[in-house]
C-alpha cells in the first residue's frame, strides 16, 4: 500500500511539467528581487564565495541572478524538467554555467570538487520527508563544501503553518500577483499547498513541515557552525511575523 507520505517523497513526480511551464508566473524574477534586496548576493560576498552550488535550481531564478552577479553558478536539481527550465532561462539571459540533473542524497556522484557555498532555496529542502535523508543530506551539503564554505537553507514559516497560521505578505519569493498559493492540508508530517493558477490551472505540492528549531538542530549536528537565521530576509524577527525562515551555517 502506498501511504500519502510515500507519494508526497516523488518530490520529481510533483513538478510535472505543466507546474514548471506556470512556475515562473508563480515566482515573478521581477518582484522576488525587489523583496530580496539582493540579500543573498550580499551573504554570499560576504563569505567570499565564488564558487557557489544551487542544488534546488528551479527554473533556475538564483543561478541565472547569481550568474548575473559574477559568481561562479552551478545549477542542479532532481527534476529533468526543472534542470531543463533552468537551462533555457538561462540562455535566454545569455548565460552559460553547468547544469546538472542531481539528486540530493547522491549529490557528490554527480558534481565535481568542492563549493565555497551551497543554496538551497525557495522551501526546497522540506521536499525531504525522512529524518534520515535530511541527515544524508546535509551531510553531503556539508562534503561538497570547502572549509569555510557557506550553506544557505530557506522554508516556509511551518512553525505558523502547523498552528494554522498561514500567512503570506505576496513580497517574498513566490511574487506572482495573480498565482495564489493556499493551505489544504496541514498535520505534523505533511503539507499540502494548492496553487491556484489566472489560466484555471490547480496543482498540489506536498512537503515536510519542517520547524524551524528542527532544521537548526540537524545543521548544528551535521557540523555547521556560526548558525545565523533570518526571518523574511531580516536577522531580527519574529517568528510569527514571517513568511521565510533562512537559516546559514558554516563549514568550520
Ligand atoms: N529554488 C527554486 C525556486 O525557489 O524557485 C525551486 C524551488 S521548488 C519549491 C523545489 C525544487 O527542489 C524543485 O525544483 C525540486 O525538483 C527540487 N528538489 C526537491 N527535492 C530534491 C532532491 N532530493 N534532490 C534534488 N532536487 C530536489
Amino acid at each position: 500500500m502506498t501511504t500519502d507520505t510515500e507519494t508526497a517523497g516523488d518530490y520529481a513526480g510533483q513538478y510535472v511539467r505543466p507546474l514548471v511551464d506556470r512556475w515562473d508566473y508563480l515566482i515573478d524574477w521581477d518582484r522576488r528581487r525587489q523583496g530580496e534586496q539582493g540579500f543573498f548576493t550580499e551573504l554570499l560576498a560576504g563569505a567570499e564565495a565564488h564558487r557557489v552550488l544551487d542544488v534546488a535550481a528551479g527554473t533556475g531564478y538564483h543561478s541565472v541572478t547569481l550568474a548575473q552577479q559574477g559568481f561562479d553558478v552551478t545549477a542542479a536539481d532532481g527534476s529533468a524538467e526543472m534542470i531543463a527550465r533552468t537551462r533555457l532561462n538561462a540562455t535566454r539571459h545569455g548565460l552559460s554555467f553547468p547544469t546538472v540533473q542531481a539528486d540530493w542524497r547522491r549529490l557528490r556522484e554527480s558534481v565535481e570538487g568542492r563549493y565555497d557555498a551551497i543554496v538551497c532555496l525557495g522551501s526546497s529542502f522540506p521536499h525531504l520527508f525522512a529524518e534520515e535523508d535530511r541527515r544524508a543530506v546535509l551531510a553531503e551539503f556539508h562534503e561538497a563544501l570547502n572549509p569555510g564554505g557557506m550553506l544557505i537553507v530557506d522554508h516556509r514559516n511551518f512553525d505558523s503553518i502547523r498552528r494554522h497560521r498561514y500567512q503570506s505578505s505576496g513580497n517574498y519569493y513566490y511574487c506572482g500577483n495573480e498565482a495564489s498559493v493556499s493551505v489544504a492540508h496541514v498535520d505534523d508530517r505533511l503539507c499540502r499547498f494548492r496553487y491556484d493558477f489566472p489560466d484555471g490551472g490547480v496543482h498540489h505540492l506536498e512537503v515536510y513541515p519542517i520547524l524551524t528549531a528542527e532544521l537548526s538542530s540537524l545543521l548544528a549536528e551535521a557540523g555547521f557552525e556560526s548558525l545565523q537565521r533570518f526571518g523574511d530576509f531580516r536577522e531580527e524577527f519574529r517568528q510569527d511575523d514571517v513568511d521565510f525562515v533562512i537559516h546559514v551555517g558554516r563549514k568550520p
